[in-house]
C-alpha cells in the first residue's frame, strides 16, 4: 500500500514476493525511517488459522508511525492487511503439535520510500507484509539462555526511539549483540541511558523477576519496547494470583536478589520464543551464578502457547480467528 499527502494510502495489491527496485536517493536507506512490526498465524488442530492480539500490534504500530512521523494505518486496516496475506495461501501456515510449535511469521514494515536527500518525512510511504513459516524458538526443549550486561551501549534515552519498534533501535544495539556473542552468550541485557543503573529489556525480549514471596517484577514501560507478551503475562500473572509490578528495576536489586535468594527465577518474552528461563548473567570481569529455570515462566510459557493453538480456553479473548 501507497502513501502520499494528496491521496492518503492507496493502491493496495498483493504481488508475489520478490525483489524490491529502489532509487539509490531513497529516504529510508540514507535515514532510518521505518517502522515494523512482528506477529504470528497460528494453525489449530482443526485446521483453523488464528491471529493473537493482532489489534496490539496494530497499535503499537500506530503509536511508533507517531515516533517516527510515518502516516498511520487504521487498526482494521492494518489487520486486514495481515489477514489477507494469510488467506492467499493458507498452506504457508504450518501444522503444529505440542512441543513443536510451528507457525508463520508475518512482518508488516513501513518506510520512507521517496526518493529525496533532504532531511525531512518523506511524502511517499510504503507499507508492506511479508511472511515466512517459522519453526519452534528452541530445538530440543527450552534451554535457559545466557545473557550479556552491556555496560559500553545503550540502547534508547528518554525522549528517544526505546519504544518503537523502528530499525534504527535494532541497528544501535547490533555492536552490543556482537559482544554478547563473543563472550559466549545469547542475547545482551541493556539498562537505562541516563543513569545506567536501570535494567531496561535484552536485544528482542522483555524481563520478569520473579521473587519467593511471590512478586513478579518487570521493568516499566517509557523507554523500551511494550511487548506484546510482556502485557499478556502481565495479564495472565495476575489471574494466575501473582502480585505484578511494573517499576523501575536497579542491575544491583537482581545482583542481590540472586545473591540472597530472594530472586527464585528470571525469565524473558516475546513473541518468538514466549518465555525462555534466563540462566547465567555476565559481564566484563564478572557474574552472576546460573538460577534454576523455575515454574511460574514455565507455567505462564505454557498458559501461553496453549491459547495460542487454541489447547486452552481463551479467556481473555486474545485470539482472532483468520480462516
Ligand atoms: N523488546 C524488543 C527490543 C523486541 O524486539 C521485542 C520483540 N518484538 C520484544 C521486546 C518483545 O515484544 P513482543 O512480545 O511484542 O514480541
Amino acid at each position: 500500500v501507497e502513501w502520499t499527502p494528496e491521496k492518503g494510502w492507496h493502491d493496495a495489491r498483493i504481488e508475489a514476493y520478490g525483489p524490491l527496485s529502489l532509487d539509490p536517493a531513497t529516504a529510508v536507506l540514507h535515514y532510518a525511517q521505518e517502522i515494523f512490526e512482528g506477529m504470528k498465524a497460528y494453525r489449530h488442530a482443526d485446521g483453523s488459522i488464528w491471529a493473537f492480539r493482532p489489534e496490539a500490534n496494530a497499535q503499537r504500530m500506530a503509536r511508533s508511525s507517531k515516533r517516527l512521523a510515518l502516516p498511520t494505518l487504521e487498526i482494521e486496516d492494518f489487520v486486514q492487511s495481515v489477514f489477507e496475506l494469510v488467506k492467499v495461501d493458507q498452506r504457508w501456515v504450518p501444522e503444529a503439535s505440542e512441543g513443536n510449535e510451528k507457525s508463520l511469521y508475518l512482518r508488516p514494515f513501513m518506510f520512507a520510500s521517496e526518493p529525496f536527500l533532504g532531511v525531512r518525512a518523506a511524502h511517499h510511504v510504503t507499507y508492506m507484509v511479508i511472511a515466512s513459516p517459522a519453526g519452534s524458538y528452541f530445538k530440543g526443549g527450552v534451554k535457559p539462555v545466557r545473557i550479556w550486561l552491556s555496560e559500553d551501549y545503550t540502547r534508547a534515552g528518554r525522549g528517544g526511539m526505546g519504544a518503537a519498534k523502528t530499525g534504527g533501535n535494532y541497528a544501535s544495539s547490533l555492536v552490543a549483540q556482537e559482544e554478547a556473542y563473543s563472550h559466549g552468550c545469547d542475547q545482551v541485557v541493556f539498562l537505562d541511558a541516563a543513569e545506567g543503573k536501570y535494567v531496561e529489556e535484552l536485544g528482542g525480549m522483555n524481563l520478569y523477576f520473579v521473587y519467593a514471596d511471590g512478586r513478579i517484577v518487570t521493568p516499566e514501560v517509557g523507554t523500551i519496547l511494550e511487548g506484546i507478551t510482556r502485557s499478556s503475562i502481565i495479564e495472565l500473572a495476575g489471574k494466575l494470583g501473582y502480585q505484578v509490578e511494573e517499576r523501575k528495576f536497579a542491575i544491583d536489586e537482581w545482583r542481590a536478589g540472586v545473591a540472597s535468594g530472594e530472586i527464585t527465577e528470571v525469565f524473558a518474552c516475546g513473541t518468538a520464543a514466549v518465555v525462555t528461563p534466563v540462566g547465567e548473567l555476565v559481564w566484563e570481569g564478572g557474574s552472576l551464578p546460573s538460577i534454576p529455570a523455575g515454574g511460574v515462566g514455565e507455567t505462564l510459557r505454557k498458559q501461553l502457547v496453549d491459547v495460542q493453538f487454541g489447547r486452552a480456553e481463551d479467556t481473555f479473548g486474545w485470539m482472532r480467528r483468520i480462516i
